[in-house]
């Protein structure tokens, strides 16, 4: 094989004396020396004979082998993802983010709240479009879906006819400001298991100044008070923290641990959100990437270029070196979801089969019973599904068979970029967004560097995140590469494998 950097492989700083060697195609990690992979960055040629032959004796005992490229090739959204529903449920919201891409709830276009008569049209989709899996995941969504909460209970008491019919079972995620806690709301949860993901982008100076009321008023302390009442609700409530950032000051390192000392969120989601370069409004980000708030036609067309927040890598980094030591007894936290998602791929053996599942096991219901691929697009008639049999496949086209996706070593981690933000970017669904790129690369090589960094344990620890929905439905299959390993690895002097077992070198 014609090794070469930046395509088949990534050097990936780690501290003075050492480097990662990343391999894009079964994503192990092998530990070497700073001066080894500085010059692995140039050339996979410039080895010596013994670091040659330590590298053929790897290559002949399995543990080189690319086993993500076929595996996408016959790999299906449904193997890695299960049917979800994002429900619309209403174009209202009591908030005044400064950053919402929904333009406060109704995407400039559907005001009115979910009806009875989608509910049925919901179950008739699910009974046309649900897996082999037979299981069906409900997104509640809006504006902010606790105003319709009536619809919600709806759908809910609905789905045991449905399931004595169909065998069919439903997971209930809510993206919820949290804000409102209707009657019922709470015994619903606990009886469902819910995953809560709440908005709240951090301590009450950060949040109060993102997150207003309508009147102007901050939101925090009501919604951290209804966090509580939710946590006491049941231990098997999910409560996931869902944080934009779209300031330095308080840092993201200070807002995670301002959240995390109530010790009431079992994850968290962390985006970067997105500023026009003018700055005169805010975005957000979603799926993973960077959310577009306020802006949903192309870059073209906008007064100006929206771009991220320029510290927030800086500020990615902070945390990523802190985050290792979050995880402690007597605190239920169990990580940041997206950043788990990547360690796991890179300690199990695991790869992305695209971005998201938007526009294969993903949809968008509105109140006009609108089915959208993607949630950020309602609003967008032209991307509106009539037949989710055709017409998809700007969505669903693999990484292997975009130009420049095929040739980027994180392919296999990042899927292939979000196509909502491309189009805001670009004007189409696969001209990449630079700026994204650069995020989620920088995403897979913090996250390897703290795997890297942090104690066995960390490494050890079970990761059960397929009902979570991470990244937008990022559907994920297990690559199998130990099958691949034909003898014990060899002797290893200049590769060091970063295993998750105490043979760890690091
Ligand atoms: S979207 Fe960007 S980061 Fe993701 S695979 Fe494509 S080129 Fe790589
Ligand atoms: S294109 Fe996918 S990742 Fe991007 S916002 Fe839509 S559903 Fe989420």
């Amino acid at each position: 094989m014609n090794w070469m950097h930046d395509r088949d492989y990534k050097i990936i700083d780690f501290d003075n004396e050492r480097a990662l060697l990343f391999l894009t195609g079964n994503h192990r990690v092998f530990v070497v020396d700073a001066e080894l992979g500085a010059r692995l960055r140039k050339d996979i040629g410039v080895m010596t004979r013994d670091e040659d032959q330590e590298w053929s004796a790897l290559e002949a005992a399995g543990y080189l082998r690319n086993a993500n490229t076929p595996l996408l090739s016959r790999s299906r959204y449904a193997d890695g993802s299960n049917l979800a529903i994002n429900v619309n449920l209403t174009g209202s919201c009591n908030l005044a983010c400064t950053y919402c891409f929904a333009d406060g709830g109704d995407y400039g276009r559907i005001r009115n709240a979910m009806d009875h008569h989608t509910v049925e049209f919901i179950f008739n989709f699910i009974r046309d479009h649900v897996s082999n899996s037979q299981v069906v995941r409900f997104e509640f969504f809006g504006g902010e879906p606790l105003l319709n909460f009536v619809r919600i209970r709806e759908i809910c008491d609905r789905e045991r006819s449905f399931t004595e019919e169909t065998g069919v079972q439903f997971i209930h995620r809510i993206s919820t400001n949290l804000t409102v806690l209707p009657a019922e709301t709470l015994p619903l949860f606990r009886s469902r298991n819910f995953i809560v993901s709440v908005s709240i982008d951090g301590g009450s100076t950060t949040h109060d100044q993102n997150r207003p009321t309508k009147r102007g008023e901050g939101s925090f302390a009501k919604i951290l008070e209804n966090c509580r009442l939710v946590r006491a609700a049941g231990e098997d409530i999910t409560l996931v923290a869902r944080m934009t950032v779209v300031s330095e000051r308080p840092s993201l390192l200070e807002n995670v641990r301002d959240l995390w000392s109530y010790n009431l969120f079992d994850y968290f989601q962390i985006y970067p959100g997105v500023t026009p370069a003018n700055g005169s409004s805010f975005a957000q980000s979603c799926g993973g990437g960077l959310v577009q708030l306020g802006q949903s036609q192309p870059a073209l067309s906008a007064p100006a270029p929206a771009t991220m927040h320029s510290g927030f890598l800086v500020q990615l980094s902070e945390l990523l070196d802190e985050y290792p030591n979050l995880f402690q007894e007597g605190n239920r936290f169990r990580g940041v979801l997206e950043y788990e998602r990547i360690a796991e791929m890179a300690l199990s053996g695991k790869m992305a089969i695209a971005f998201c599942s938007a526009g294969s096991t993903y949809f968008t219901v509105s109140p006009d019973d609108s089915v959208m691929p993607c949630h950020r697009l309602v609003g967008h008639p032209e991307f509106q599904v009539h037949d989710t049999g055709t017409g998809l496949d700007e969505w669903t086209l693999p990484v292997d068979k975009h130009l420049v996706c095929s040739t980027c070593w994180a392919r296999y981690m990042c899927g292939g970029g979000c196509r909502q933000e491309n189009f805001v970017a670009t004007g189409t669904l696969r001209g990449l967004n630079e700026e994204s790129c650069n995020y989620q690369r920088k995403l897979v090589e913090g996250v390897v560097r703290t795997v890297a960094r942090a104690g066995e344990s960390y490494r050890a620890m079970p990761r059960r995140l397929d009902d979570l929905f991470v990244s937008c439905g990022r559907p994920v299959v297990g690559n199998a590469r130990e099958a691949d390993e034909r003898a014990p690895i060899p002797a290893h002097r200049h590769f060091r494998p970063l295993f998750t077992s105490s043979q760890n070198h690091c």
